[in-house]
């Protein structure tokens, strides 16, 4: 099926997919989860196509990017997602050291589901780019427009955790606090939007 998408399009629209999504969960990679990943790392092999993932709670980034790694999926066309789920800084360059990209992708989720608060995010963002990580990490937002066809449901509570789940929020927010703890323009647009590019052209990253 991945490579019927991958050539021909999704489900007869002829619109062709520009990644492969694939998640583990939370503290284990299930064996039908694995099925998956072994899948997905032959069709990267045959087509060249980007691998994002989805981490639950910043879990199983290093068992990922390895196993995608061992089944032969290029490192270069691998980025593992919602890694900000997680605020050791060690963990961040076990992963990276793979060769892999990593998301910064989850800015606006925050308590709910084990989510750390942005403010840790962004301490754990600066201390990896001061380490020299800037050309490996992706800043996102993973925001939910429409859930089964019409907008999510929240209640109060759950609105007023989630006001800043938009993708304003990064621009608004998150790069002035940035730009104040001393983070330069030149590592901002690395992080904002070259790494992207370099991900999808498949450049390899300095380990
Ligand atoms: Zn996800």
């Amino acid at each position: 099926m991945f490579i019927t998408e991958i050539n021909e399009g999704i489900a007869g629209t002829g619109i062709k997919p520009g990644i492969i999504k694939l998640a583990s969960s939370k503290d284990e990679t299930t064996e039908y989860e694995k099925m998956f990943f072994r899948a997905a790392a032959r069709v990267q092999q045959e087509t060249g196509i980007v691998i994002l993932t989805h981490t639950q709670e910043g879990t199983m980034g290093p068992e990922q990017a390895r196993m995608r790694i061992e089944h032969g999926a290029d490192p270069n066309k691998i980025i593992i997602g919602h890694m900000c789920g997680n605020t050791n800084p060690e963990y961040h360059k076990e992963v990276m050291d793979e060769g892999v990209r990593i998301g910064f992708d989850r800015f606006g989720i925050q308590v709910l589901a084990g989510a750390p608060l942005d403010q840790d995010r962004v301490a754990t963002l600066i201390s990896l780019l001061e380490a020299g990580y800037e050309d490996q990490i992706l800043l996102a937002h993973d925001s939910v427009n429409i859930w089964p066809g019409r907008p999510p449901v929240m209640n109060e509570q759950v609105k007023k955790i989630m006001e800043n789940g938009h993708p304003r929020h990064i621009f608004e927010n998150i790069l002035p606090d940035l730009r104040e703890k001393g983070i330069t323009e030149q590592q901002i647009s690395k992080i904002l939007g070259e790494n992207a590019v370099s991900l999808f052209a498949g450049s390899a990253v300095k380990i």
